[in-house]
């Protein structure tokens, strides 16, 4: 294979606009370094003393990439942490969030919404284009608390959801987090809903996880034929992974592709090989290998690998799960980059795969599979 066609490959994606199909806003105030250490590992807190959470394909990651951006070469931990904490983050986000190269963030705001900065402020930061995303536990959440009569529930959801739907251009499920996936997920009746409702105590009510109002909600989600997105697999110790292995979505999808409702399972780590087999056997799931980017460092690629083994290219999504702190978005987007340009090169170099695909592929993935799935308009790109 040509030196040449390599190079093409390589300048391609590194240059090429990404939908961050996946995200959240980033911090108002500046993190202490607890914080920022906590942040970059979704860890529950510090390791203990003389470890860091630094020391870490994340923390490795974050400092090569991060550190020449933000300083012009590459630091120490001590050294980028120092020069960081004088560094204002308007400054950081724009410098971050600038150089990702991201056309278009659909931001998840369902979660952490007083410590970050407003959709606005994120556009303009970014110099990008906002979507948002509708977080139906948390919407579940806020009408629990208004809602005196049980009986009530299931219609003022509804209604409440037909008014906080409206510019939205997806929904998201964090039921992986809560009563996992091995749920019954046929349709419960008004009855069954209000019934669980009458049993739920005020922390209940705060904290979602009964599988019976978990399968309701997604249920009248499904109505509005928008994509629903599924967090699956990795997160922070919240999340029981042994419960939220997608295989068990498989009565869900069938009736979500009954319903022609797109489902998006979202991160996916260790169960990239498992997301690519449900994306190649059903007409409506789409798939990230989100957060396991940022978080894998110079190891994304294997994840990538595996989700490419079965999953449909015109099926897989980029990501970047970042939250709260700007590296974060800039290192999903440049990790990835990395990643994919490693893998098409090396098919390409061998001769299994034609540049030509190896470019049609990748800008499929970047933004072109993402565009058609949230029917984001293309004059706009
Ligand atoms: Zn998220």
């Amino acid at each position: 294979m040509a030196r040449h066609s390599l190079e093409v490959i390589r300048e391609h994606i590194d240059s090429m606009p990404l939908i961050d199909h996946h995200v959240h806003s980033c911090l108002a105030e500046k993190p202490s370094y607890e914080r920022l250490e906590k942040l970059i590992c979704e860890s529950a807190g510090p390791l203990g003393e003389g470890q860091s959470r630094f020391d870490s394909q994340a923390g490795f990651s974050l400092l090569r990439h991060c550190s020449p951006l933000l300083f012009g070469s590459r630091c120490r931990i001590d050294e980028y942490v120092k020069l960081r904490e004088h560094m204002p983050e308007a400054e950081i986000d724009a410098r971050m969030l600038g150089n990702a190269g991201v056309s278009d963030w659909i931001i998840d705001p369902g979660w952490g919404g007083k410590e970050l900065i407003s959709l606005d402020e994120f556009s303009h930061r970014s110099q990008g284009r906002v979507r948002r995303l509708l977080r139906l536990e948390s919407l579940a959440e806020t009408v629990l608390a208004s809602t005196a009569e049980a009986g009530g529930f299931p219609e003022t959801f509804r209604s409440e959801l037909a008014v906080q739907s409206v510019g939205c251009v997806g929904f998201k499920s964090i039921c992986a987090y809560r009563c996992g996936f091995d749920i019954d997920w046929q349709a419960p009746s008004d009855t069954d809903v209000a019934d669980a409702v009458m049993a739920m105590d005020a922390t209940a009510r705060s904290h979602v996880q009964n599988p019976i109002i978990t399968s309701f909600i997604i249920h009248e989600a499904m109505r509005y034929e928008l994509p629903i997105q599924f967090h699956v697999g990795i997160g922070d110790r919240d999340v029981d992974l042994r419960h939220s292995n997608p295989l068990d979505l498989r009565s869900l999808l069938i009736e979500a592709e009954r319903r022609r409702v797109p489902i998006a399972l979202l991160h996916c780590w260790p169960f990239e090989r498992e997301c690519g087999y449900l994306c190649q056997n059903f007409t409506n799931v789409y798939m990230d290998v989100g957060l396991t980017m940022y978080l894998t460092g110079i190891q994304a690629v294997d994840s990538l690998r595996r989700a490419m083994e079965l999953c449909p290219f015109s099926r897989l999504l980029y990501s970047s799960d970042a939250w709260g702190l700007p590296e974060l978005h800039y290192l999903g987007a440049v990790v990835f980059r990395e990643a994919l340009c490693s893998l098409l090169c090396t098919w390409v170099e061998s001769d299994s795969w034609l540049p030509d695909d190896a470019l049609r592929v990748a800008d499929m993935i970047a933004s072109g599979n993402a565009s058609r799935l949230y029917g984001l308009s293309t004059q706009d790109m």
